[in-house]
């Protein structure tokens, strides 16, 4: 108890002014208690979790919107050297998450409850207001937590307790946290402030700041949401009228320069939409709000049935759709996706090949259509072209975990198991599980079928792996 009444004094000493438009520099206070490095470590044993979840969102195009939005957002925050990770979990519920060392989830509930992208935008630069203020990672370091793991589960305690996901439950039984969460709970102080971050991000970033109010004050009211329980957001953030008078408040000094619309958050949200349901409740979702014109973008209720006419396995009518997209709106990665995965639904490998190199002729960064390009490759057996494929597309994302499981794959068809092991090695790498990696460098290493160079290069990832699984048990915080 003295614990928490500690933290809530050293908070209110630090951020004693609640009206003030600068923010109170807690920055030099929780460096003291743990350091940016510790709370790296943090975030990298719970991005090991998020990583092996099945409840995280691994489609590339959800996967890749909500990181550029959110980088884009934190790119305009008050720490420019905080890294952040932001992630899509596959809950229905109305919520967002912060943990130390910017890792940020998302739930699709939270997507798809937003009318438009500045709202979905406000809630995730609250999160960042939490991120950067280093509320949680302070709240933890008062525990007197010995490792950085312990740390890690309990953060991860904090999450299933508050969120109520999935993705954490595991852990929460696991950690002997559940006795001290309430402990942990975001205070008024911490809700402002990470309101305050909010906005001026939102501001920086040609979101509107209206929205910010607006959506708080309809979750508030629970109008717009089926499900009739309160969002989750509000149980974790509690939202007063108080709260949104204030943020109302600040909002109408803001100046804003509003960017020009983005289909982007518009055939995200209908994408996942169309993954809801059973396939066939999906197709008549769009249908109807077809027929009774319900909808804000007409292109993205035809995307949403396209991708759920897929799912129905209407094929036909999915690329009637395709061609509707083609001829009524701009053309968009996202268009080119769908051209190929309904090649590779159809099993016309011909077509489907077509499909992606005309897509990445026009969109070679496009990631959904790199990874599906190398899968064909595969699929095709042409698993030489897949590595070459790979190899030249992974100085575009030299960290995407996908990438080397695919040309591990490659490489295992071809019987070269040394560079199979070490391109699995580094899928596990960034996975953020690095014993596992481990195990698969050392195979590497005894496989014995490369050469004197392949073999070096193996060995010294081996010794540099082992290294970063042995330096945390030499830092500080460690017994
Ligand atoms: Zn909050």
């Amino acid at each position: 108890m003295m614990k928490l009444v500690y933290t809530i004094l050293l908070i209110s000493i630090f951020a004693p002014c609640v009206l003030a438009d600068e923010l109170p520099d807690l920055g030099d206070v929780s460096q003291t208690v743990l350091s940016p490095l510790d709370e790296k470590k943090i975030a990298d044993q719970i991005m090991r979790d998020v990583m092996s979840s099945d409840e995280v969102v691994g489609d590339p195009e959800i996967q890749d919107y909500i990181q550029n939005l959110g980088m884009r957002l934190a790119s305009n925050g008050p720490d420019k050297t905080q890294s952040f990770n932001f992630f899509v979990v596959r809950d229905n519920s109305i919520n967002a998450f912060a943990m130390p060392g910017g890792v940020v989830g998302v739930h699709t509930g939270l997507i798809i409850a937003a009318n438009n992208e500045s709202e979905l935008a406000s809630v995730i630069g609250h999160e960042i207001g939490h991120v950067v203020q280093h509320h949680l990672a302070r709240m933890l370091a008062q525990q007197k937590n010995d490792s950085i793991i312990s740390m890690a589960s309990m953060a991860l305690a904090v999450l299933a307790a508050r969120a109520n996901t999935q993705l954490a439950s595991a852990a929460m039984t696991a950690s002997s946290a559940g006795a001290v969460q309430k402990q942990l709970d975001y205070t008024r102080t911490h809700e402002r402030e990470a309101d305050r971050v909010g906005i001026s991000i939102l501001e920086q970033s040609g979101f509107d700041t209206n929205a910010m109010p607006a959506f708080f004050e309809t979750m508030q009211k629970g109008t717009r949401f089926v499900e009739g329980s309160a969002p989750a957001f509000l149980r974790t953030h509690p939202v007063t009228g108080e709260r949104i008078a204030d943020v109302r408040a600040r909002v109408s000094q803001s100046r804003f320069r509003l960017l020009p619309y983005s289909p982007e958050f518009d055939y995200v949200r209908a994408k996942i939409l169309a993954s809801l349901n059973t396939p066939s409740q999906a197709v008549a979702l769009y249908q109807d709000n077809l027929k009774e014109k319900r909808y804000s973008s007409e292109t993205a209720q035809h995307y949403g049935l396209a991708c759920a006419l897929i799912r129905n396995n209407d094929l036909n009518g999915a690329s009637k759709q395709l061609a509707w997209l083609r001829s009524n709106a701009p053309n968009h990665a996202f268009f080119a996706t769908l051209a190929a995965t309904i090649e590779v639904a159809r099993d016309n490998p011909v077509q489907a090949a077509k499909a992606y190199t005309s897509g990445l002729a026009t969109h070679p960064n496009h990631r959904a259509l790199i990874q599906g390009y190398a899968e064909h490759l595969i699929r095709v057996r042409q698993f030489d072209q897949a590595i070459k494929f790979i190899n030249e597309k992974q100085q575009l994302y030299p960290s995407d975990p996908v990438l080397f499981e695919l040309k591990s794959k490659s490489y295992a068809f071809l019987g070269k198991r040394l560079l199979s092991h070490q391109a699995q090695g580094e899928g596990y790498f960034y996975r953020y599980n690095l014993q596992r990696a481990l195990e698969q460098m050392d195979l590497a290493v005894r496989a014995n079928d490369g050469d004197f160079y392949q073999q070096s290069i193996a060995e010294a990832r081996l010794n540099e792996l082992r290294k970063m699984i042995d330096e945390p048990k030499k830092s500080g915080i460690f017994k």
